[in-house]
């Protein structure tokens, strides 16, 4: 039996009716850009994270872009990172001309270890991002407490993380800016490119929503440079439909990993995640001892057409694209590059399919 990585026309298709009904909604209202339903959306996922706002954006990049910028954070500044993410966090610093400064990570949850990010602060650090990896909280307590000993800006990389709590607060509501994106695979997904930033400071909040609209105010006159970094009406109006099924998928996802927790409990060679609460698993990603068996254990889940993927192959400090800057010692990073491997976890999965992807694994590992 195949089973692909995700199946999101699946999840989009069980939700038509109502999905035709907000299309044929905003095509009616004529009103495209920044109307009632971005607003709602704004409203209604801030109240979801404790937070005062939400900003609509155009995706979850330009969110983290969005929030550094309202921050004032440019060139000669430099911003935490962790090195084990996806580009956007890294590239969205670089992209203000300030330096990401990489971060190691923890490899029991994938998250960014505050204790290497304190050695790691120097007076032009100004900020630090830590990233809800895969779906599972970051340490918000110390890095919260690092964040105001060093009196830097939070900014919590939410995109993966839409629904996750640390310690029962949900994600998003901590820092100066939550950042989540609504890319199709995330927990929330629209059909297309979304994104929101969050935040409860007024101030920030004006900010951001000027620089969205490049810093125009009123209209045609410009305060400040910014962008355009707006969310769809279209998209807003389809992730108001999709939302009041994040709760279930949620489960869903939650009951899928517990599944494969039992069923691959003591399998020789492979390191499960930590099932820490409140994780929201975007991706149940398990560890194998080193590169040769991740990558033929991945080989040998494709020969059966069971969908899985390295997320990520190579750690940001060892891009080609930050090559000009100074190395970065992240041991860990490198290691779950080497050992890294996501399984399906996606909430419309079956029991059966499940079984079929962990009797494939331990057949493998036997
Ligand atoms: C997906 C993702 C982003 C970027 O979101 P887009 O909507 O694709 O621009 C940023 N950070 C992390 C950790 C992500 O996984």
């Amino acid at each position: 039996m195949a089973v692909p990585l995700l199946d999101v026309a699946a999840q989009n298709l069980a939700l038509e009716a109502e999905l035709q009904d907000a299309f044929a909604r905003v095509l009616h209202s004529g009103r495209y850009i920044l109307g009632d339903e971005v607003a709602s959306f704004e409203t209604e996922t801030a109240a979801r994270c404790g937070a005062a706002h939400g900003i609509g954006t155009s995706s979850g990049t330009d969110a983290l872009l969005l929030a550094l910028m309202s921050l004032g954070i440019g060139p000669g500044d430099e911003v935490l990172c962790p090195s084990f993410t996806f580009f956007a966090t890294a590239g969205s610093i670089a992209r203000t001309g300030a330096t990401p400064v990489f971060v190691d990570s923890h490899a029991d949850t994938f998250n960014l270890n505050a204790e290497d990010a304190d050695a790691k602060v120097t007076p032009q650090t100004k900020a630090i991002i830590p990233v809800h990896l895969f779906g599972q909280a970051a340490d918000m307590t110390a890095i919260g407490q690092l964040a105001k000993a060093h009196s830097l800006h939070l900014i919590e990389d939410a995109a993966q993380a839409q629904g996750a709590t640390w310690e029962g607060i949900p994600v998003g509501g901590m820092g100066d800016f939550g950042a989540f994106s609504f890319y199709p695979t995330k927990n929330l997904g629209a059909l297309g490119d979304a994104g929101l930033l969050t935040t409860s400071n007024d101030a920030l909040a004006e900010r951001a929503r000027l620089l969205r609209g490049h810093g125009a105010k009123p209209k045609y006159h410009h305060e400040a440079i910014g962008g355009n970094f707006r969310l769809d009406e279209l998209q807003a109006a389809l992730l108001r439909v999709k939302q009041t099924q994040l709760d279930e998928w949620i489960a869903l996802r939650t009951g899928n990993a517990a599944q494969y927790q039992s069923l691959l409990a003591g399998t020789p060679d492979l390191i499960l995640p930590a099932a820490a609460p409140g994780h929201s698993w975007n991706q149940f990603t398990v560890r194998l001892p080193n590169r040769e068996r991740r990558d033929a254990l991945a080989a040998h889940l494709r020969a059966g057409e069971i969908g899985n993927e390295i997320y990520y192959p190579e750690a940001l400090h060892e891009q080609p694209c930050f090559a000009h800057l100074p190395s970065a010692n992240c041991p860990v990073a490198e290691q779950l590059t080497a050992q890294v491997l996501s399984l399906p976890v996606y909430p419309e999965m079956t029991e059966t399919q499940i079984a079929e992807v962990a009797h494939s694994v331990s057949a493998f590992c036997a």
